[in-house]
């Protein structure tokens, strides 16, 4: 059986796809990879994502800046994207959030945009991909107090503790798990993986970034996420096409598709 699986959150826009972008997104589906979310990340990425949703029927679209890129912002730019995001096909806002990996943009200024982004989402209707490093307390004080529960969404590339996930599940959002949960030393996310119910989990890339083992340190794609896929279905005792199936719906309620 052709496995049919949903990449919740990749950057087919990025440089790393410019030699072969569209023949490697035309060959997806060959590998069961049916439906991908292109995820921006700044007002220039927001751009080619909408290129690239218009190009491929199977693709939908995110709009939103990572907080890296919010320095620049501006509320033209809010309006921009509130415009953009009328589509039907963008489905979520994102990437937002908070990463205090970094010294810029100031934790100010980051969650200044983070605050104004979640009203975005709530303007049109739809739910948010959050982008959250080094920041676990800020990101859950600003969703508790921005009610989050009622916009809904995911916490992409969940990096935290279990402990931390349960507050997230109690506010009704997913957690995105991708090619980390494959690495040897990523003991902190396979134990979140155990933990989160399987209705509550979504498969995601990140590509070109964070590629699973055994293709760890190279470009990523779509194609590699049935190492993924494995590696959930190993730590939960569970058959790889339950994993599947149940993330693939999960993938549409999620974006409400
Ligand atoms: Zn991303």
């Amino acid at each position: 059986m052709l496995n049919k699986i949903f990449d919740t959150h990749a950057h087919y826009d990025d440089e790393a796809f410019d030699t072969d972008r569209d023949i490697l997104i035309r060959s997806l589906k060959e590998s069961g990879i049916i439906n991908v979310v292109n995820v921006g990340a700044s007002i220039e990425s927001c751009k080619k994502t909408i290129e690239v949703v218009r190009q491929y029927d199977f693709f939908y679209g995110a709009l939103g800046v990572h907080p890296s890129d919010t320095a620049p912002l501006t509320e033209e730019d809010m309006k921009w994207l509130h415009d953009e995001l009328l589509n039907d096909k963008m489905v979520a806002v994102g990437e937002i959030g908070l990463d205090y990996y970094w010294d810029e943009p100031s934790r100010d200024i980051q969650k200044k945009w983070f605050v104004r982004q979640l009203e975005l989402a709530r303007e049109v209707n739809k739910p948010v991909i959050i982008h959250s490093r080094d920041a676990a307390a800020d990101t859950l004080d600003i969703m508790k107090a921005e009610k989050c529960h009622e916009i809904g969404g995911v916490i992409h590339c969940f990096s935290y503790s279990k402990e931390m996930a349960r507050e997230y599940l109690d506010m009704g959002f997913y957690i995105g798990i991708g090619g980390v949960v494959t690495f040897n030393n990523a003991k902190k996310v396979k134990e979140v993986a155990e933990y989160v119910p399987l209705e509550s989990i979504v498969l995601e890339t990140d590509c070109p970034y964070l590629a699973p083992v055994p293709n760890r340190g190279k470009r990523n794609s779509s194609i590699n996420l049935p190492y993924v896929v494995d590696e959930i279905s190993r730590i939960k005792g569970i058959e790889p096409d339950e994993v599947i199936n149940q993330t693939y719906n999960n993938a549409l309620r999620l974006y409400r598709i």
